[in-house]
């Protein structure tokens, strides 16, 4: 595995895990609290971002480092999953080779998300590695699903890649290139898997992720995810989308992954699910063992608990409130609560990343 990556805005270490920032914001935390909580690093999303607060106001506030108050490496997604998601589960929408057609709602507006608009967001919103876009598929689409799936992610992935450099042509700053990375589909077929992660590295791009769904349903990862790895030589960056739970996380790094971003901690912290490790992480396994249990903040044992939520974590949440305190907050439904429960958990991720490059 690469050990660090230069972006315009500073050298991201591997592994690292990234907190999803979907709308511009870590929900309940500021991009201090996030910083803080020795978070490197963010994820935005661009479907998101273009329809609030729009790519104008993101222009016109310098881009999206600027307007978050956040200095550190962005990556953004292509939006793919998001509006893929929409046609799937609620028909509003069709896919074709040219790209994504689709509206909000029923008998709504058409809109379109083609490789050039994916890209041309992106570069506009101004982060440091942007995303070609993708057909997601689920592993039990059929056969027929997923070819089409990896001939348009190729086909997609070759326009962006020329969209891409007419943007840099055009480009006048003088910040560095943002970089492209690409995704590798084909589902739980390995031929399929093996042809779109051939092609893409043909093309040539600076890192790729795993796409489609990662995980079988009792939980663990499926094949896929370490198979998908093997193809990629390690001198790129290979990102884990979407992964995951921390022992998710941990697989997958062991698998050759280095960057890895999942909405899990921060939304568990907002459902008053926190995460503590067994001991201390120093003198344990991690990356053989479970490591950690969950806390539910608002069972009514923490009411008179005047324990830190982890006498291990050094969060600002820890360092100044009990268990107590935090139960009070959730059953006041005091918004404090969600800020301190987020730093919390993003604290552990946090630490189990420092654990990783210390003992992978
Ligand atoms: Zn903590």
């Amino acid at each position: 595995m690469i050990k660090e990556l230069e972006t315009g805005h500073g050298t991201l270490k591997f592994p690292v895990y990234l907190p999803d920032g979907t709308r511009g914001v870590v929900r309940a935390v500021d991009s201090v609290d996030v910083a803080n909580a020795g978070i490197e690093a963010m994820v935005v999303n661009t479907l998101h971002l273009s329809s609030k607060p729009g790519m104008t106001t993101l222009a016109s506030m310098g881009g999206i480092h600027n307007f978050m108050g956040w200095d550190k490496p962005i990556i953004s997604d292509s939006g793919g999953f998001q509006v893929f998601s929409m046609i799937v589960d609620s028909k509003l929408g069709s896919i074709s080779p040219k790209g994504f057609s689709y509206s909000h709602t029923k008998g709504g507006k058409k809109k379109n998300l083609t490789p050039e608009k994916c890209i041309q967001l992106q570069f506009r919103i101004g982060a440091d590695i942007i995303y070609c876009l993708d057909y997601c598929t689920h592993p039990e689409m059929d056969r027929a699903t997923q070819l089409t799936s990896v001939d348009y992610t190729l086909k997609w992935a070759k326009k962006c890649k020329q969209e891409y450099d007419r943007q840099i042509k055009q480009r006048k700053s003088d910040r560095p290139r943002p970089l492209l990375f690409a995704v590798v589909q084909g589902g739980n077929d390995k031929d399929l898997r093996k042809r779109c992660a051939e092609e893409l590295l043909e093309m040539g791009f600076d890192g790729f992720g795993f796409g489609g769904w990662p995980i079988q349903e009792d939980g663990t990862l499926t094949d896929m995810v370490a198979y998908v790895s093997e193809l990629i030589p390690d001198s790129y960056p290979k990102h884990a989308l979407g992964i995951g739970k921390p022992e998710n996380l941990v697989a997958a790094f062991k698998a050759g992954y280095g960057i890895f971003d999942c909405v899990i901690p921060t939304r568990d912290a907002r459902h008053k699910r926190l995460y503590t490790f067994k001991e201390d992480i120093k003198g344990m396994n991690m990356l053989n063992g479970d490591f950690y249990d969950y806390l539910y903040i608002h069972d009514d044992i923490h009411i008179k608990d005047s324990r830190p939520i982890d006498p291990l974590c050094d969060c600002l949440t820890n360092n100044h409130y009990s268990r107590s305190y935090l139960n009070h907050l959730f059953n006041i439904n005091d918004h404090l609560a969600y800020r301190l429960a987020t730093i919390h958990n993003l604290r552990f991720y946090s630490k189990l990343i420092e654990y990783l490059r210390e003992h992978g």
